[in-house]
């Protein structure tokens, strides 16, 4: 066992904790990371499978994510942009299948109308709500008392235009049921990226992706910390008091000032603390929970729907796969589509067998684009629920009526222990915009702290 000191330990070397750990040292101070896993990046990774670039964790970047851009202009990476050209595929709950071009879903003028009306519903409230704050909200209560499902549904007798518009935040987002999170929830969702509209809107939201991909953000934050990186190290206890904290490791133990927590909500009590968290982390830390949602890769030998005028882009708010999209990455010939298993969808993959999934999987792409769909050279599923140092995917949030009772302490310090995540930040919320930002405020608090 080796022992170290430092000024600060950081546990999780995702993109909040390398983020925090450079800050740190960029301000002067010693840092060591202990990362559980034997890879950096967390819930960004990319493997390559066939000749194909895979990310199977996050990857696409937005235009509002200036968090994250700042950090790569910075280590000189750069982005290419998603391919967007052609039409887009929707199919209807009876299974009906429509090409069509725009933002607007084909559903229908009536419902088209009132889903818009519910967008600048949406919008309108969005602007009142403070990202960093949603509890401050002067209907916070209420609003965080009310499913998002059973909220729409009080506004909007359309099923159709509820379900579709409540898909943009459950099933693309939160990835879980509407009926299990408030529509506060769904606010902060939409006020972390500046609006609903631009959730709603896959072009802004699915702008762009990274060149060496979003794992590689985490990889040269980590070159540049080089020794002070320890992998295969997970953190299972925590001594500490007001004057330090001791973090074990596996086969590395740092003595620090300060400790940054930079796992999600969720694991938090993967650690045990000596002495224990105090009553009100015990409780808030119970009530964040991950979503649930299968990523799913199918590379072929060429992106056959460009031939046809697709898009690859397809929504199914219905359907097993959710979401489709052109996932070829920059410069490859072969074309790779993603898709997106939600919640209750998941669920059902996940009580089959392997063989069956996969074809139940393929016959849902296939839905969308056609026979050629369900022989794809590479099918890789992605299944962050199984792993042990993240245990769902995207991220985590509140159950109904946590995030009012139990947000506002969130972020709050435990003498020298510091929580930073993705889960934790208001503008970037679940994005690796938002991990960055919260590892650059925690570097900044910490900093202050020490130097007084
Ligand atoms: P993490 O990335 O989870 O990093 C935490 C680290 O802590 C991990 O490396 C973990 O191994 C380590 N750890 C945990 N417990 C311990 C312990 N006890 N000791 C030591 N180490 C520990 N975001 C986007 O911006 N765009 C996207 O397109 C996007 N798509 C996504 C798709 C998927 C399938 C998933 C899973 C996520 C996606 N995200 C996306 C979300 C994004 O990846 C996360 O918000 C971001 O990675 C969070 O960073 P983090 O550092 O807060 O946490």
């Amino acid at each position: 066992m080796t022992t170290l000191d430092r000024d600060v330990v950081i546990i999780g070397a995702g993109p909040s904790g390398l983020t925090a750990a450079y800050e740190l040292r960029k301000a002067g101070k010693t840092v060591a990371v202990l990362e559980a896993r034997d890879r950096v990046g967390g819930r960004t990774w990319t493997q390559d499978m066939d000749g194909a670039t895979i990310e199977i964790g996050g990857q696409w970047i937005s235009p509002d994510q200036t968090g994250l851009y700042s950090l790569i202009e910075e280590l000189g990476i750069e982005t290419f942009e998603r391919h967007k050209e052609g039409a887009s595929v929707y199919l209807a709950e009876d299974g009906t299948r429509t090409v069509y071009s725009g933002e607007d879903f084909p559903v229908g003028e009536s419902t088209v109308a009132e889903m818009n009306r519910l967008i600048a519903e949406m919008d309108r409230l969005t602007t009142e709500v403070n990202p960093d704050a949603p509890w401050e909200h002067p209907q916070a209560e209420e609003l965080d008392k009310i499913s998002f499902h059973h909220w729409l549904r009080n506004i909007s007798g359309d099923e159709v235009a509820c379900n579709n518009v409540g898909l943009f935040i459950a099933g693309g987002m939160l990835t879980k049921p509407a009926h299990t999170f408030s529509a506060l929830q769904a606010l902060l969702m939409s006020a972390s990226a500046g609006s609903f509209s631009n959730l709603v809107d896959e072009d802004f939201i699915l702008d762009r992706r990274i060149v060496g991909t979003m794992q590689g953000v985490s990889i040269a934050l980590a070159e540049r910390l080089g020794e002070d990186v320890f992998l295969n190290n997970p953190v299972l206890k925590l001594d500490w008091s007001d004057a330090g904290v001791t973090a074990h490791g596996a086969d590395v133990s740092v003595n620090a000032k300060k400790v940054i927590v930079a796992v999600p909500p969720n694991l938090y009590s993967r650690i045990s603390y000596n002495p224990p968290l105090p009553r009100r982390q015990h409780v808030t830390h119970q009530h964040q929970s991950m979503g649930l949602v299968i990523k799913v890769h199918a590379v072929y030998e060429t992106p056959f729907w460009r031939e046809e005028g697709l898009s690859g882009t397809c929504f199914g708010p219905s359907a097993i796969v959710q979401e489709v999209y052109d996932n070829t990455y920059h410069g490859e010939s072969t074309g790779t589509l993603v898709g997106f298993i939600s919640d209750t969808q998941a669920d059902a993959m996940f009580a089959l067998d392997e063989a069956a999934r996969k074809e139940a999987i393929l016959k849902g792409i296939a839905g969308f684009l056609g026979d050629k769909a369900l022989d794809p050279e590479v099918f890789y599923l992605s299944d962050f629920a199984a792993e042990e140092w993240t245990r769902g995917a995207y991220a985590t949030s509140y159950d109904l009526g946590g995030l009012f009772r139990f947000g506002p302490d969130q972020n709050k310090n435990v003498g020298p222990i510091y929580f930073s995540s993705s889960d934790l930040a208001g503008e970037g919320y679940q994005h690796v915009d938002g991990a960055v930002r919260m590892g650059r405020r925690t570097a900044a608090r910490i900093v202050a702290a020490v130097d007084g």
